[in-house]
């Protein structure tokens, strides 16, 4: 069991109330743990330690705060075996993915942001003056479930690195992980109140956070719905806030694609982590004269995507490297449950409302897989014959359904793409590269992938549109918790 009754704050683990939050395995649908139920008077409490540490950490030369995120990260890959574990039991994503992604993907950005600092111009000159960067404040840092220690290091690195000080309130769905990354921090050595956990739900510890005065900067990731509230929330004390929201994003499969690669690809990207990814490609668009090739591609492709059990899974994916601290990042072939049972519960709403609503299944369906008589599981769904308007194809399920639109032209294709409220991520697939690249210059997306190319963890990340603002990771990602100061000379 994972259980822990105390929240870390200023430095110590610090007795929480008596309220528990529990966290279940979506495999085994039983719980494996609990952790505190926070209040605002805990909110207020990290806020204040927060406060307290940021003049003497803003202050420290940058080898020092260097120095101690090499620590951590050192200790982190000790413990990643028991972090996988976690992962596994909390999220439900297969064990292979996991150590190589829910893993291994914080260790690569936790790792390079020593690195990182270096690249900043942290001292430029225009004229008379002198611009200087610094440490924008106190950072508070809120986070989902869905990759929920690769969310966590995205905001937490950066941000101690180049001097926040830091209040972290995972999502209360899946907190193990950020229990261990505290115990991490604490054993490298932080200075109390730099980094602080506190943990609850959003209307109770997140939103009295989010309004604190004492906070200067909100980062966010997680659903639109949330991103509001919490944007408008943040508007009362003028915050600076980052939102990393949800997608709806699409493959664009132009007509002289190599669709074999093209659609095995896109199906494999909206299907990673059994669809629960903002970056999902949801939406496959394909010229009207080619889909009856697409489908069928499409349902041959999807009996590759077996359902597993995750923490006995471990042929989907090599590892991840760590000798350089780089990930190489690929897909599996492996899916597990849904997170909950309330997720179940949407995906298969959803499945029910698009032939409802008129489109034809590919592949799967809404009913419950046979292999698995427990655990969150669904079936990994194609429709075709979808229209722009549908509910499945305008907002995010985040679940494994793939939804494919055919158009007639490039400008069709364009616009489908883009004819959503969202703006996270796109793909582009042609035989020529640059008439692809041409085409992702139309496409309204933070990120787009051409011809099946990789995450890239040191890339800017984020969205247009409603899928958010602001940029994580890389440099973008670490100047995000910076702010400008103009020194006008005499
Ligand atoms: P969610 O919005 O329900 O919760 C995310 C976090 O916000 C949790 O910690 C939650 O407790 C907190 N929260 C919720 N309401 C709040 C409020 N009113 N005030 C303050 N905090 C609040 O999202 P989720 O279900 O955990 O995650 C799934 C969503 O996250 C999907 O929509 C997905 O697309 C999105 N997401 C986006 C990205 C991205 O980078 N763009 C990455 C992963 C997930």
């Amino acid at each position: 069991m994972y259980t822990f009754t105390s929240h870390y704050i200023d430095g110590r683990w610090t007795a929480a109330g008596k309220e528990r939050i529990a966290v279940f395995d979506p495999a085994t649908e039983e719980r494996i743990g609990e952790v505190p139920a926070g209040t605002s008077a805990d909110a207020d409490a990290a806020v204040a330690a927060a406060t307290r540490a940021f003049p003497a950490w803003s202050a420290l030369p940058h080898a020092e705060r260097a120095a101690l995120l090499e620590r951590l990260t050192d200790l982190l890959i000790n413990r990643r075996e028991r972090l996988a574990a976690a992962l596994v039991a909390e999220v439900g994503s297969p064990a292979s993915f996991t150590a190589a992604v829910q893993v291994g993907l914080p260790l690569v950005t936790f790792g390079s942001q020593p690195g990182l600092l270096g690249a900043v111009a942290w001292r430029s000159e225009v004229g008379h003056s002198v611009v200087v960067r610094e440490a924008a404040g106190v950072v508070v840092a809120i986070t989902p479930w869905n990759y929920p220690l690769h969310q966590i290091a995205a905001k937490v690195a950066p941000a101690l690195a180049v001097g926040c000080t830091v209040v972290l309130k995972p999502s209360e769905v899946a907190p193990v992980n950020a229990f261990l990354l505290a115990e991490a921090i604490e054993e490298a050595g932080f200075p109390p109140g730099v980094f602080n956990l506190v943990c609850g739900t959003g209307t109770q510890v997140g939103e009295r956070l989010v309004a604190h005065p004492g906070v200067d900067v909100v980062s966010f990731t997680g659903s639109t719905a949330a991103g509001r509230r919490i944007g408008a929330l943040a508007a009362a004390t003028v915050k600076q806030v980052h939102l990393e929201l949800g997608g709806k994003s699409p493959s664009v499969l132009l007509h002289d694609a190599d669709l074999p690669t093209a659609v095995a690809d896109g199906l494999a990207k909206a299907f990673v982590n059994s669809g629960q990814t903002c970056t999902a490609l949801s939406r496959m668009i394909v010229p009207r004269s080619r889909l009856a090739e697409a489908e069928e591609i499409a349902a041959a492709a999807v009996v590759n995507h077996r359902l597993v059990d995750p923490a006995a899974e471990t042929e989907g994916l090599r590892p991840v490297v760590l000798a350089d601290r780089l990930g190489h990042i690929a897909f599996t072939f492996a899916l597990g449950p849904l997170v909950s049972a309330a997720q179940r519960e949407r995906v298969t709403r959803y499945v029910r409302e698009g032939l409802r609503e008129g489109a034809r299944l590919v592949a799967g369906g809404p009913e419950r897989p046979e292999e698995f008589e427990r655990g969150h599981y669904v079936r990994p769904t194609v429709f075709s014959d979808t229209a722009p308007d549908m509910t499945i194809v305008r907002e995010e399920i985040f679940g494994p359904v793939l939804c494919l639109q055919a158009y007639e032209g490039e400008d069709e294709a364009v616009a489908l793409a883009n004819g959503t409220p969202y703006g996270l991520c796109a793909a582009v697939w042609s035989a020529d590269t640059d008439r692809a690249t041409a085409v992702a210059g139309r496409l309204r997306a933070g990120q787009v992938e051409i011809n099946g190319a990789r995450f890239n963890p040191f890339a800017p990340f984020g969205g247009y549109k409603q899928s958010g603002h602001g940029r994580e990771l890389g440099l973008w990602g670490l100047e995000t918790f910076l702010q400008t100061k103009s020194l006008q000379l005499p």
